[in-house]
């Protein structure tokens, strides 16, 4: 899988020109940083590229497809293939962990949908392996309101993975945690990334957590890129 941006541009109808001409390509199992100040245009990119927000200007090929062209139909499908983890969680708070899970297999619908529908056994098997694996496996039955941080996050996490998305787009999953517990959900985000073989872009703007769990970093500032390369790179240049 491999994801090709090319100039793009957004400008919101405030005037703000939150990315000036971005150009990005990401493949294999690597896990991407992209770090920046507040305001720097991280959030914007993550969410023009499943067109959350529509871009102003540029291109962005998920293997040759451009998403910028797709009608609803084909954003719909191309929205499969992403895995979208969020700061906030976006989780349904009053259903459960295992039906917040599942709602990642009808891609970006709301919960209340899932929680009317059946699923087939095999979604369900799919679920508890996934929730296993990110350190929640005795817990499908609890409430989203009763979790923790750092739990909401893994069922975000889980919830991403189930989807079986080609990859996996992340926008500041430590901001709300804590020290340790960020420590945690960075570790599982770039394990995930090797077990399945896709590419993690992660914004975050903790400059430790991407370069001590990060391959590459992406510097973004004003809506540009203004480094790009391993972490090591970095820290000389710091
Ligand atoms: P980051 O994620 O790096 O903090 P953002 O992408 O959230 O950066 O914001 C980049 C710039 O775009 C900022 O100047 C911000 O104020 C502006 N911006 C973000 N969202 C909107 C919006 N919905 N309307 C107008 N301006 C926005
Ligand atoms: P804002 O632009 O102020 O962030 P939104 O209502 O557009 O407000 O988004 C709120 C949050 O929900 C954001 O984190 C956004 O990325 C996420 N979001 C927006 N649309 C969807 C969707 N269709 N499915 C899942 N999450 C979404």
């Amino acid at each position: 899988m491999t994801l090709d941006v090319t100039d793009l541009q957004k400008t919101y109808p405030t005037g703000d020109e939150a990315l000036k001409g971005v150009d990005l390509s990401i493949g294999g199992s690597e896990t991407t940083a992209m770090i920046g100040p507040s305001g720097a245009g991280k959030s914007t990119f993550i969410r023009c590229i499943n067109r959350l927000t529509e871009p102003t200007e540029g291109s962005i090929e998920l293997d040759g497809t451009d998403l910028t062209a797709l009608d609803d139909d084909g954003l719909r499908e191309a929205r499969r293939d992403i895995g979208m983890i969020f700061q906030e969680y976006n989780l349904v708070e009053r259903l459960t962990v295992m039906e917040n899970v599942l709602t990642g297999r009808l891609g970006y619908v709301s919960g209340w949908q899932a929680f009317r529908r059946s699923f087939p056994p095999d979604d369900v098997e799919r679920a508890y392996e996934i929730l296993e694996r990110v350190g929640l496996g005795d817990m499908e039955n609890k409430r989203v309101d009763e979790l923790s941080g750092g739990q909401r996050q893994r069922v975000g996490i889980a919830r991403a993975v189930i989807q079986q998305p080609t990859i996996l787009l992340v926008d500041e999953p430590t901001s709300s945690l804590d020290p340790e517990t960020s420590n945690t959900v960075m570790r599982l985000l770039t394990e995930i990334a090797a077990e399945r073989e896709i590419p993690v872009l992660i914004n975050i703007h903790e400059v430790d957590l991407a370069t001590e769990y990060a391959d590459r970093i992406v510097g973004l500032h004003d809506g540009e890129v203004v480094f790009d390369g391993p972490p090591d790179d970095l820290r000389d240049g710091a």
